[in-house]
Formats: structure tokens, C-alpha cells, sequence
């Protein structure tokens, strides 16, 4: 069955309903409204524990998208497992089209040194957008608090392209998520206890000392960039 996809007009209404909506509230109205057309991504972090608890308890069936660009640390991937052992998710894995070796011929060796951007879009960017080719939603756990992007984001987003977007979680701020793992006894990423509040891939990722502020300050250090092109409107290569 096809969606209709909500009109601009729409999505200033639910927007105005959702806002009054707890997370779990908000995402068992998407459930609800968009299934089969709806998946969930995930970078699986530490603070997208919550949102995937939520997900196990209101619609555990609901695929779960999960970018493997071939940089992860290995804590990643063994974080992966245990969210799934305490929440039983329909975690589907994605690759990028071509291999870290494949990238090196073709491109040089370290592209996210030379062109993050590029290097974004070749292993997390297309392979999202190949995932998500078959959905007309896809449920995000980005927050205000994160970046100034992320700030003006609602409950619910139409793009230029893709999936229209719900952010359950949008209103949350870091001592919420906090809160949530230790109120539902949930696991943390390895890295976190390590100097590690955000955790991407392990070329672009450092610890954050004390005197740098934000959840996502040891991402890219030292470049003009503070997001992968997921949570953007990607313009091009
Ligand atoms: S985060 Fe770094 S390694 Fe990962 S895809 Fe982007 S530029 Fe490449």
C-alpha cells in the first residue's frame, strides 16, 4: 500500500499535536499511522539507547537501520549486540557499495582526511539512502541540544528528498537519555566512560577534554564540519 505523504499544511498540525506527545506516545503514533512504510535508523550510540528501548517496547518489529561504513571501532559493533540481547531488535545491517580497499584504489589513501564530505556521502550517505528507498518514514533520534542544525528541527519533517522524518526524541536533552539507560537499566557504549560522548566512525571520532564543550565536540576536530550528511538535506558530491 502506498502512503499518502503528509502535505507541508499537514505536518504544521501534527506537529502541533505531537508536541504535547511523550516520545513513546509519539513514536506509537507513527507506528501506528505509517507501518509497513517506516524504519528507524541508528548510529548506535550511547544516547540512541533510549529510542531503541522504546522501539523494543511499541514496535519491535520495525526495522532498524544500522550504517556499517567499515570505520566503526569495534566496541560499535560489539554495542550492537548487546542492545540487541536486552532489546530483541529487527536489526538490519548496511554496507557502503564498495570496500575500504575499493575506496583506498579509487580514491586515495584516507579520504576522510582529505574530503570528509565525500568520504560521508560514499560510506554512510548512499547506503542510507539506498535503505531507506522502500520507506516514506524514517524515525531519527537526534535532539535540539546536539548541533545548531538539529535545534530547528520538529517532531516531524518533510525533506526535499527521502523519507519524511519523526523525531521522537527531539525535546530530550542529555541528562534525559542519561536518566532514561539508568532508570531502565540499559547498556552504554564502551566508549563513553573513555572520554567518548558521541561515537562515529574511528578515524573521525577523539575523546573531548574538559575544557571542550558539547556532546559531539571530538567529531571531525579541526574541520568545518559537525554532521555526516544524514541529518542534512545533502546537495550533492
Ligand atoms: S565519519 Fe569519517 S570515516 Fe566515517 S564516513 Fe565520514 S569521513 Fe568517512
Amino acid at each position: 500500500m502506498k502512503l499518502t505523504i503528509p502535505t507541508e499544511e499537514d505536518i504544521q498540525y501534527l506537529n502541533a499535536e505531537l508536541a504535547e506527545m511523550s516520545a513513546k506516545e509519539r513514536l506509537a503514533w507513527a507506528a501506528k499511522t505509517f507501518t509497513p512504510g517506516i524504519a528507524v535508523s541508528t548510529s548506535l550510540q550511547t544516547q540512541s539507547v533510549p529510542l531503541l528501548h522504546l522501539v523494543s517496547e511499541v514496535c519491535p518489529e520495525m526495522p532498524v537501520i544500522f550504517i556499517d561504513t567499515g570505520f566503526h571501532f569495534p566496541e560499535t559493533l560489539a554495542f550492537r549486540d548487546a542492545i540487541n540481547e536486552c532489546c530483541h531488535l529487527n536489526i538490519q545491517v548496511i554496507h557502503p557499495t564498495i570496500t575500504k580497499e575499493q575506496l583506498e584504489r579509487d580514491y586515495g589513501k584516507d579520504l576522510y582526511r582529505r574530503d570528509p564530505d565525500l568520504c560521508c556521502y560514499i560510506n554512510k550517505v548512499e547506503p542510507m539512502q539506498r535503505a531507506t528507498e522502500q520507506y516514506q518514514v524514517l524515525v531519527v533520534g537526534v535532539r535540539h541540544d546536539q548541533t545548531n542544525h538539529r535545534s530547528a528541527l520538529r517532531v516531524i519533517e518533510r525533506r526535499f528528498t527521502g523519507p519524511v522524518r519523526v523525531h521522537p526524541i527531539i525535546d530530550w536533552s542529555q541528562e534525559d537519555v542519561q536518566n532514561y539507560i539508568e532508570e531502565h537499566n540499559l547498556p552504554i557504549h564502551p566508549l563513553s566512560s573513555q572520554g567518548y560522548p558521541s561515537v562515529g566512525c574511528a578515524p573521525c571520532t577523539q575523546p573531548v577534554s574538559a575544557d571542550q564543550n558539547g556532546e559531539r565536540a571530538g567529531r571531525w576536530v579541526g574541520k568545518e564540519k559537525d554532521e555526516c550528511g544524514l541529518q542534512v538535506e545533502f546537495s550533492g558530491q
